[in-house]
Order: C-alpha cells, then sequence, then structure tokens
C-alpha cells in the first residue's frame, strides 16, 4: 500500500500522515533517531508555543513555568498571540543562517515554531500586500537582548529582499550604520558588555517592489554623562578604546594620543579597560570599514578622531587655584593639543574653562571660577562635544541612508518598516532623572501597545462579524497624563521651576511637585505618604505607581539634567524628550506593530541559567501578565478555515481525505463531527474562533492513533 505521507512541521514536531491511522513522530536532535513521542507528553516536555494556549493564563507561575521548559529546549521563543517574547540563550544557537531565514519565508505564523524570522516575515509580507507601514517594536531590560534582534531582523531584510534597482549599496549601508552607530553609543556596562546607551529607532523604507532604498534613524537620550563618568566595572563609550588599540601610529602621534588607556582619566574610573568578549583592535577595524561604507570622506574621518581625542585630552586638563582661589589651567600640553584639534585660540578655550560669562545691566562680564567650577566647566563641555557628535553623526549616517531616488516614481510608493530598540523599564535601587524619562517613554509605549492590541482585535471581530464582548484592563493614560499634562504634569512642573535659575532647587520642585499633584492616586511622597509607607521614602524622593509597579525617584539633580535637555528658546516650556517621544509615539501610530519582548535569563551573562526571580520581575514590568489578559480576552485561538481544515480533515470521515466544498462549511461538519458546543467557538467569515484552550487540545490530541 502506497504510504500517503504528508509532513507538516507544527512546532517541533513532525506530523505524518497516514492514510488511515494518523501519528505523530518527534525527529531527535541529531536529525536521524526518530522516536515516538505524543502530542501530549512534548507539550509537558516543551510547553506551549503561545501563551494564550495556556489552559491557567493568569497564573504568573504557570506562565514562568512555560517559559522554562522551554528555555531547558533551547527553544527561546514563545508568543502571546502575535507578540514575540524571547529569552536570551547567550550562546550560539546556530538560528538565524540563511536557511532559517528560508525556512520562514512565505509561511503562516502558526505553521512553523515561533522565531523571529517569522515576525520578520509577516511583518513584511503585510507591508507588501496591504501597503501599509509596520513597525516592529523591541523592548526589554539592559542585555535581553534587543539590540541583537535588531540586527538580526535587519540582517533577514538585506539578505532576503529583492534588490533596488537603482542605488543597490543602500543594504550595506543599512548594515554598516550598525558598528558606528555602537562604537560612539554603546558601552561595556555591569549588565551587558555591549550596552547601548541611546534610545534607538530606525525606519527601513521600500519600494513598490519590496526591495529596500533608503533608511532614517532617529536617537534618544544618549547617556552622555558617561563621557566623564562611568562606575566600577564599567567602561566609557567603545570608540576611545578601539581608537587607542586598533588606531595607526601615525594616526595616534597625529592626535596627541598613547595607546594606553591608563594614561585617560576619562577612561580610568571604571576601572576595566580590558573586557575579555570584546576585541577593541578588530572592532575598530570594523568601524573604519563601515565609515568608509556610509559615505565618510577621509576628511571627514579625520574631523572625527579630531573629535574623539579631544574629548580624551579635556579629560586631562587640570586646574590649580591661584591666591586668590581662582582656577588657573595647569596642563598646557593638553591645552596645545586642544586648540589645535578643536581649531580654536588657546586663549579662548582657556577663557571658557575658567570663566564664565554673565550679563549685567545688558554688559558682558567674565566671572572667574574656582577650582570645583572648573572641573564642572570642563566636563560638560566634554559632555557637550561628545554629544554633538554623535547628533552630527546620526545626521551623516541619515543622509547616507537617504533614497538617492528620491524623484522617481517608485519613491513615491514607499513603505516603510520601523524598528524600535529602547531600553525597557529600568528599576535600580537607587532611581533619578533618566529613569524617569525611560519609564516614562515605556509608559507612552505601554498606552500605545493597549490602543493599538485593543483596536486591531476589534478590527479582526468586526472584519469577521463576530460581536466585540468590551475587555477590562487598565488604562494607564492616568499616569501618563500626570507626567505630561500641561501646567499640572510633572513635566511641565519641571520646566516652570527650571525657569527660575538661581531660586528654584530639585526640593523646591519637589514641594511644588507635591502642592499640585497631592491627590494623585498614582503619586506619592514622604510628607504624603502614611505613617506605614513613610518609612519606605526619603525626603528628597518622590514615588511613581506606574502600570508595572512602583518606582521611588530621588529629585537630586532633576534640575541640571532638565536644564540640559531643555531647548535654547527657554520660553518654550515643554521638553525636548516629551517632544521627541510625542513625535516617536505619533510615528508609530501610524503604523501596524508588531512586538518582540526580550527578557534576560539570568544576571551572570551566561547559557542555561535561568533565574527565576529576575525573569518574575521582567515578566512583571514588561506587563506580559497584562499582554496575555487582554489577549485572551476574547477567544484564546483562530485559524483560517484553510489552516484549520487542513490540520484536523482527518479527524472526520466526511472531510478526510479530501473536502470538495467551501472550507468554512467543511470547519462546520469537522467541528460538529467533534461535538463542540456552541459556547465553545464562532464562525467568523474567514476564521474559526476557539474560546478555551482545552478544546483545541482535545482536537489535537485526537489526532493521536
Ligand atoms: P541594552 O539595553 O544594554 O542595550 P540589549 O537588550 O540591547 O541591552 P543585547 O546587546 O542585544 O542586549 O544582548 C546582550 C548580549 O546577549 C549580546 O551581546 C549577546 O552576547 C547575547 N545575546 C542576545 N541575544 C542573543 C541571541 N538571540 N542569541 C545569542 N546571544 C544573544
Ligand atoms: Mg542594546
Amino acid at each position: 500500500m502506497a504510504l500517503q505521507v504528508e509532513l507538516v512541521p507544527t512546532g517541533e514536531i513532525i506530523r505524518v500522515v497516514h492514510p488511515h491511522r494518523p501519528c505523530k513522530l518527534a525527529l531527535g536532535s541529531d536529525g536521524v533517531r526518530v522516536t515516538m513521542e505524543s502530542a501530549l507528553t512534548a507539550r509537558d516536555r516543551v510547553g506551549v508555543q503561545d501563551f494564550v494556549l495556556l489552559e491557567n493564563f493568569t497564573s504568573e507561575a504557570a506562565f514562568i513555568e512555560n517559559l522554562r521548559r522551554r528555555f531547558r529546549e533551547n527553544l527561546i521563543y514563545t508568543y502571546i498571540g502575535p507578540v514575540l517574547v524571547s529569552v536570551n540563550p547567550y550562546r550560539d544557537l546556530q538560528i538565524y543562517s540563511r536557511q532559517h531565514m528560508e525556512r520562514y519565508r512565505g509561511v503562516s505564523f502558526y505553521e512553523v515554531p515561533p522565531h523571529l524570522f517569522a515576525v520578520a516575515d509577516t511583518v513584511y509580507r503585510a507591508l507588501r500586500t496591504e501597503r501599509r507601514d509596520q513597525a516592529v517594536m523591541i523592548s526589554g531590560e539592559s542585555g535581553a537582548g534587543k539590540t541583537e534582534a535588531t540586527k538580526r531582523l535587519l540582517q533577514f531584510y538585506a539578505e532576503t529582499c529583492p534588490a533596488p534597482e537603482r542605488g543597490g549599496a543602500v543594504r550595506d549601508r543599512l548594515l554598516q550604520s550598525n558598528p558606528v552607530l555602537e562604537a560612539f553609543g554603546n558601552a561595556k556596562t555591569l549588565r551587558n558588555d555591549n550596552s547601548s546607551r541611546f534610545g534607538k529607532y530606525m525606519d527601513v523604507q521600500f519600494d513598490f517592489k519590496g526591495a529596500p532604498v533608503g533608511g532614517h534613524i532617529l536617537s534618544y537620550l544618549l547617556e552622555k554623562s558617561r563621557v566623564v563618568h562611568q562606575n566600577h566595572g564599567e567602561r566609557n563609550f567603545h570608540v576611545f578604546y578601539q581608537l587607542l588599540e586598533g588606531g595607526e601610529e601615525e594616526t595616534l602621534r597625529r592626535l596627541g594620543l598613547e595607546r594606553n588607556p591608563q594614561s585617560y582619566l576619562y577612561l580610568v574610573k571604571g576601572q576595566c579597560a580590558k573586557v575579555s568578549s570584546i576585541n577593541d583592535k578588530s572592532d575598530w577595524k570594523v568601524v573604519r570599514k563601515a565609515l568608509t561604507v556610509i559615505d565618510f570622506t577621509e576628511d571627514e574621518v579625520e574631523d572625527l578622531l579630531s573629535i574623539v581625542a579631544s574629548v580624551l585630552h579635556l579629560g586631562n586638563i587640570h586646574f590649580a587655584a591661584d591666591e586668590e582661589s581662582n582656577a588657573q589651567v595647569t596642563t598646557e600640553n593638553q591645552l596645545k593639543y586642544l586648540t589645535r584639534l578643536l581649531s580654536v585660540e588657546g586663549s579662548t578655550l582657556r577663557e571658557a574653562l575658567t570663566h564664565r560669562k554673565i550679563i549685567a545691566k545688558g554688559e558682558e562680564l567674565l566671572s572667574p571660577l574656582n577650582l570645583e567650577q572648573a572641573a564642572y566647566a570642563r566636563d560638560a563641555l566634554a559632555k557637550a562635544v561628545y554629544s554633538r557628535t554623535f547628533t552630527w553623526l546620526v545626521g551623516k549616517i541619515n543622509r547616507s541612508l537617504a533614497s538617492k531616488d528620491a524623484e522617481s516614481p517608485s519613491w513615491r510608493s514607499t513603505t516603510v518598516l520601523g524598528l524600535l530598540d529602547i531600553y525597557g523599564f529600568e528599576v535600580f535601587q537607587h532611581n533619578s532623572f533618566e529613569q524617569f524619562c525611560i519609564n516614562y517613554c515605556n509608559e507612552k509605549l505601554q498606552q500605545l501597545f493597549i490602543e493599538l492590541t485593543l483596536k486591531s482585535e476589534q478590527e479582526e471581530y468586526e472584519a469577521e462579524g463576530i460581536a466585540w464582548e468590551p475587555v477590562q484592563y487598565f488604562n494607564n493614560k492616568i499616569i501618563c497624563d500626570l507626567v505630561e499634562e500641561k501646567f499640572k504634569g510633572i513635566i511641565s512642573i519641571l520646566d516652570e521651576e527650571c525657569l527660575r535659575p538661581g531660586e528654584a532647587t530639585d526640593l523646591t520642585f519637589l514641594e511644588k511637585l507635591e502642592d499640585t499633584v497631592k491627590h494623585h492616586p498614582h503619586f506619592l511622597t514622604h510628607k504624603l505618604a502614611d505613617q506605614r509607607t513613610r518609612k519606605s521614602l526619603g525626603r528628597g524622593e518622590f514615588r511613581l505607581l506606574h502600570y508595572a509597579g512602583e518606582v521611588t525617584y530621588s529629585v537630586t539633580g532633576f534640575l541640571d539634567k532638565n536644564n540640559d535637555l531643555l531647548f535654547r528658546n527657554l520660553k518654550e516650556v515643554a521638553t525636548q524628550f516629551k517632544m521627541s517621544l510625542l513625535q516617536l509615539v505619533e510615528i508609530l501610530q501610524s503604523k501596524e506593530p508588531a512586538y518582540v519582548r526580550c527578557i534576560k535569563p539570568n544576571d551572570a551573562k551566561q547559557p542555561g541559567r535561568f533565574d527565576e526571580v529576575l525573569i518574575r520581575h521582567q515578566v512583571k514590568y514588561l506587563g506580559l501578565m497584562e499582554n496575555l489578559r487582554v489577549r485572551r480576552a476574547g477567544f484564546a485561538y483562530r485559524r483560517k478555515y484553510e489552516a484549520f481544515l487542513q490540520r484536523y480533515k482527518s479527524l472526520c470521515p466526511e472531510t478526510w481525505p479530501t473536502w470538495a466544498g467551501r472550507p468554512q462549511d467543511g470547519v462546520a461538519v469537522l467541528v460538529r463531527h467533534l461535538g463542540y458546543k456552541p459556547e465553545e467557538y464562532k464562525m467568523g467569515r474567514t476564521k474559526i474562533f476557539i474560546r478555551f484552550p482545552k478544546t483545541l487540545f482535545a482536537t489535537e490530541d485526537a489526532l493521536e492513533v
């Protein structure tokens, strides 16, 4: 008898359909040994590949257990409906090859094991067929794998998309912009040897044939304080070490630099110039080459290196106090190099480092600085020089990525695919202005997520002709308003205080905050707290109850740091960050979203270690249980009639081996035969909707012999 064999990859199981006796086989990891395994035991071993199929979907313990089972089997990807959850394996799993890319091209999301490439392909196909702009939002805490995911996505598009008719170099430029941005914007931290110290949103533009033709990058909140200070065990931005290790003798001589990082005060604070996982020398080669690919001329490279070098020289500028306690520069050699590298007059620079300009009665006066003030001015200059260079670099990359074909007809019909790689919620022992901005950003993204998820659920129900049942969920708009509302919001109050230089302090800001928002249910300070809570709040702190949990912020430095972000025109009361965030939200809102939520399995950066406490923390701060609740509010599972029938047709004599009529009618016959109760499912226009996982599992298990 001819065996009619149909191979259907279903998760990790390959199904072989026998004409009369359906059976299941699991491939051994060596690809040769084949063992029998029932769907039930496989589920026990590797968990479910979509959290919506968890019976007890409100249980955090069940959620984490499922993650653990999959992680143990090196299955790092799991869905929550269309959302991809990814756990950093900290080892090369060999799952991003060209072969893997091909496997995920053109197949339906649910017919193959969960993978980043499934998201990549689904997004790309939607872009092409529906011609709607897309955005992949990648979030997670430091070291969770956001940047790796972004790079894999870019690689997927660069390798699998057709080449544009003209300007094929754009694919290289898109890829090569990465090492350059990472050199200037990434650093070794305690949590991640290659930590992005800025948020990044990248647009890739595709022409009507689906070929990448251009790109654009927006950067957010570069952590410029790192230029002058690093915590123990951390480094400054990679580029400094790369240049010293990999730069040619001649280059270093011209820049007046020594090879040894220990010679530079800005590089020794963390006491870890050498990192075993990083090869600065070879990385520098990559960066140098990349700079050429993204159109840097030799002169521009020279300018860039001069500025990098000048930051190091600035760090080595020392001062001594004269008889009047005024600061004087004592390191003439450094000053000499700086005047040359920055092309400024020595006297101008000396003056800028040791004096402050004040305007009194319409006249400009120079007031001398003391030692402490001069050191502060020096560091402020270094930070400003570096952060402006970073902004210039991003602008320069953007010019190189801009489609060269903007006038051609194909340009007019471009679609855009955005990739957002931005820090997740940050909660430390000590939280400051930076965490406040980052967490506010996450609060906005969560709001967008809920809005868009509910909207797309609602739209799908509508399109399928199924009645919408309202979902109970926590709307975090109340917290966003608390932060951003005009006049009454935290940012407004902060901006207002920044307009009273000399009078306002971090503590007056806190007092004003207490007066204005004292009755808000998501806001608390020492003064406003009850007896019991008061103990856990310091006097210079305020606490916000974010959607993901409580965070206590210390107001120390809020005014200074906000001043840094303010528009130069101080009459404007909106901060730059708030504006750019609103702009980002607007960009994302106009696109079809996809989500990748990254999780870090342990703090030791090691493979195979699943630290439950750490993971539970991230599940909470990523809002994953809330994601799941929204997703499971209606139906756990939905499938196109064709796909459903194809998979289960062997369970009913009337649909097996083929059903000649409409797939929808075939499914109706099939589920009647299986004894589905009316409350268990609904028939839409193109899909069947199943309310509970157990119905689906019973059907799945019936495939067993
Ligand atoms: P940060 O917020 O600090 O920038 P991140 O989320 O961008 O963190 P990554 O830099 O992407 O984190 O990942 C940290 C490290 O984890 C990588 O350098 C790599 O060694 C490892 N890693 C991340 N994702 C994967 C993966 N899918 N496979 C193998 N290793 C990975
Ligand atoms: Mg990163």
